[in-house]
């Protein structure tokens, strides 16, 4: 490998449905040209491309919306390009979310001439009832089949499960998880369902026409989440995210590990030079932004080192190896990022594990990750030696989107 290590994410904004519990910048549309968006996004990716030369590429991600709805000659095209502005590492990781619609399936093999190598597919569930409460738009049956496609065409296939659904059990989950851990799969991700703000599934609870479960059950669904997965080999290595070792989602690992990544097409996120990047979320502005300046940027932000550093430490946290403390205050030259003291005193709580300026949540610290971030983050910061850049807007930086992670 050469160049400084770069991901490139590629968002694709259509689906067939809109799901009700999702608030990804997903779109519906009667009419897609499939022509016009592969040059959009391919002249995005060359903007992209002149501002980070000389760059090694380590993985490619397309998340969507719904990517396995792309033409795979679009896919094709997007890889082609994206191997000839950056050189390719030697594994490099080209992953694509996929629906286990029977359509959808129909393309995996296709997908994997293009030099897809790893299938991301939205199971959710095992249950046609709860799929169907999802608003999925296939069944379970779909679903085992799509898997079965996906892992006959390509080498390495996760998938993703809802769970703490309305009147879930540990019973009711403890088998489901059980089937899920035996279908040969190496990478899991395993999300609660939780309620955002703007979906449909929010004003059903606004409404009382359903309620969330209970915090005390979905911390134990977590905690049998946890313990079987381990048993069966399959580790936590990110709140949400569960492989075995080496089989772990390299794309995901350097949002988590704060590596830079470009982020393509409508909506999507990136992170450049100590900038954050955003392009418009609507494919409609996404497209005339392209066409009036070359590119889909909405915004661009130059991050201050106490931001970069807050979003490092609640990035890394999340990961089960946790951070290096003392590595990300020097990185954005600081004098610390956490509050020792308190850091100490989540050590004797059990909350979290430290050796030396290695800082890790354990298994109980994750159920409560939110409030220790709030804890240990430090109140106070000195700017040591100050990358700060020439100009800067005003508006405060936004997380990375946590969402540009998960697969739907
Ligand atoms: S959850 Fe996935 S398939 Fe459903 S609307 Fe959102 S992006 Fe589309």
């Amino acid at each position: 490998m050469t160049g400084e290590p770069l991901a490139l994410y590629v968002h694709w904004p259509f689906c067939v449905s809109k799901c009700p519990y999702c608030d990804f910048n997903s779109h519906v549309r009667a009419e897609i040209d499939q022509a016009a968006w592969r040059e959009a996004l391919l002249a995005d990716l060359a903007y992209e491309a002149r501002l980070l030369p000389d760059r090694t590429l380590t993985s490619i991600f397309f998340g969507g919306g719904t990517p396995s709805l792309m033409e795979p000659k679009t896919v094709e095209a997007v890889i082609a390009a994206a191997t000839t502005h950056w050189a390719p590492a030697d594994k490099i990781e080209i992953t694509l979310e996929a629906n286990p619609n029977s359509v959808e399936a129909a393309r995996f093999a296709d997908l994997a001439t293009t030099g897809v190598n790893r299938l991301s597919l939205g199971l959710q569930s095992f249950d046609d009832a709860a799929l169907a409460f999802l608003g999925r738009a296939h069944s379970a049956l779909e679903g085992f089949r799509a898997l079965e496609i996906a892992q006959r065409n390509v080498r390495r296939v996760s998938f993703d499960l809802i769970y703490a659904l309305p009147g879930d059990t540990e019973d009711g989950w403890s088998a489901t998880l059980a089937q899920a851990l035996s279908l040969s799969t190496s990478h899991l991700s395993l999300y609660q369902l939780t309620i955002e703000p703007g979906t449909r599934f929010a004003s059903d609870v606004a409404k009382h026409r359903f309620g969330p479960l209970d915090a005390d059950r979905s911390a134990a669904l977590y905690e049998l989440t946890d313990a079987m997965t381990s048993a069966a080999g399959i580790l936590p290595y990110e709140i949400s995210n569960y492989a075995r070792r080496g089989q772990e989602s390299r794309h995901n690992l350097t949002y988590w590990r704060y590596g830079d990544y470009a982020g393509v097409g409508p909506g999507a996120h990136g992170r450049r030079l100590g900038m954050r990047t955003v392009r418009h979320k609507k494919p409609e502005n996404f497209l005339s932004g392209m066409r009036r300046n070359g590119h889909g940027l909405s915004e661009e932000e130059f991050l201050l080192p106490t931001e970069a550093a807050d979003e490092a430490l609640v990035m890394g946290l999340r990961l089960s190896e946790g951070i290096d403390a003392g590595a990300i205050a020097r990185r954005f030259g600081l004098t610390s990022i956490v509050d020792w003291p308190r850091v100490d005193r989540l050590v004797q709580s059990g909350h979290l594990s430290r050796d030396g300026e290695r800082i890790a949540v354990t298994a109980s610290g994750r159920l409560v990750l939110e409030a220790i971030l709030g804890e240990i983050a430090a109140r106070t910061i000195s700017v040591v030696a100050a990358p700060l850049p020439e100009s800067r807007p005003e508006s405060a930086a936004a997380l990375p989107p946590a969402r540009q992670v998960a697969a739907c």
